[in-house]
């Protein structure tokens, strides 16, 4: 493989620092080097610093002029739930009449329609459509996500989207790092306990067994599975070794951020609800929180996480879009920027690390992706503006110029 130079970036940001998720005042640190450059080999990067220099060491490589541009690490999404059939363009039109979610779901939609579609869907189409997202999340910069099973609910249906998530890390250019979320919802044939025995009986030894994921979540929220289920379920999973994840104090403070930092989770995402209290306890045992404004956006509600508390209390917050196709049918990382910055006062500096290095130690991949420094996968975003702030600021115009990964390019909007 050439050796490839990338020069002439307005701004390189090499988000350089401790090797941890960075908390407080290093959220605002993301290591610019202006007029910067750098240089990959194999696949990962070898120098980084003023273009002057990188261009006399570059004899031997492919040269690129980038023109000017902004230059980060590719996003990394720690929150999505990318397999799933259909869409929910009813329930996104009946929402806008000002129905309640009880009315949509009567009227046959919500989350059991995208159940249903999924179930229905052979793994090959599955994998056709999660490839189609897959371009759209590299098309906004992103390099790595992580993708939850969850829209399957019977044992072969929960292992189809996770071998689907498995081939389409085989295929395309993106990374996934599969969560199995087999307690997303209850079935409605069947009653929660019977189910929960389910997840924890059968389903969760044969994940663990095929080495299918590296994580376990659950949907803790009234008329899902409450704290004793989530509990049960997800100790279950530690001992399995997976780590954890989970969906708690969405809708309501049902006391699941704390119940996250008791089993020692990884992350706690959603926590619309959560209070001072959750807040103190995820930094106890310092569990990530992961933020998911797209979904209060596109739920039409004004319930956003309390962001600058928690990054006022030292965690070390993450940003992710929830892509869903029922509350948060976004792929775009640029447009959580400009939610994050706008709805929840975060600064454009903070929002950057909470979409690179952040999210990648959340997913275990802090050493190895997320930040442009010796020895990283050349994972790269470049940008059509001269100030990093413009992706939060134009928000809705794709900014996106070109993305490499391992130093390949994978898409460009030029030939
Ligand atoms: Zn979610």
């Amino acid at each position: 493989m050439k050796a490839l130079a990338l020069l002439h970036a307005s701004q390189l940001f090499t988000l350089s620092g401790p090797k941890r998720a960075r908390a407080g005042k290093e959220l605002s640190e993301l290591g610019i080097i202006r007029g910067g450059g750098l240089l990959i080999r194999d696949g990962k990067i070898d120098i980084v610093g003023p273009s002057d220099e990188i261009e006399k060491k570059a004899r031997d490589a492919e040269i690129v002029d980038l023109g000017g541009r902004v230059v980060l690490p590719g996003f990394v999404d720690a929150h999505t739930h990318l397999v799933f059939a259909g869409n929910r363009l009813d329930d996104f039109e009946r929402r806008a009449r000002g129905e309640t979610y009880e009315q949509i779901a009567k009227a046959g939609g919500g989350i059991w329609s995208t159940v249903q579609k999924t179930r229905t869907a052979s793994e090959h189409e599955l994998l056709e459509l999660a490839k189609k997202h897959a371009g759209w999340f590299l098309k906004c910069g992103t390099t790595t996500i992580e993708a939850k099973s969850g829209y399957g609910l019977t044992l072969e249906d929960e292992l189809k989207i996770l071998r689907v998530m498995q081939r389409l890390n085989e295929g395309t250019p993106l990374e996934v790092v599969p969560t199995f979320l087999g307690a997303h919802a209850v079935p409605r044939d069947t009653s929660p306990d019977k189910y929960v025995d389910l997840v924890i009986n059968e389903m969760l030894p044969r994940v663990a067994k095929e080495k299918l994921a590296e994580f376990c979540d659950v949907f803790c929220e009234r008329g899902y599975f409450d704290l004793e289920q989530s509990r049960k379920i997800l100790t279950a999973a530690k001992m399995l070794r997976l780590k954890l994840r989970g969906h708690v104090d969405q809708l309501s403070n049902s006391g699941g951020a704390k119940l996250m930092a008791e089993l020692g989770a990884t992350t706690a995402d959603h926590l619309e609800k959560t209070d001072e209290q959750g807040i103190a306890a995820l930094k106890k045992t310092n569990v990530q929180p992961v933020l998911l404004p797209g979904s209060v956006y596109a739920l039409g509600s004004t319930s956003y996480p309390r962001a600058r508390e928690m990054i006022d209390a030292g965690l070390a917050i993450v940003l992710a879009t929830d892509f869903n196709p029922g509350s948060s049918p976004t792929p775009s990382i640029p447009m959580v920027l400009s939610l994050a910055c706008t709805q929840m006062k975060m600064s454009p500096a903070e929002a950057v690390t909470a979409t690179t290095i952040n999210p990648a130690y959340s997913l275990n991949r802090g050493d190895e992706i997320a930040s442009l420094e010796f020895g990283k996968l050349a994972n790269i975003a470049v940008f059509d503006c001269e100030d990093y702030r413009e992706l939060a600021y134009w928000f809705g115009v794709p900014r996106t110029h070109s993305v490499y990964v391992k130093g390949e390019r994978v898409y460009s909007t030029q030939k």
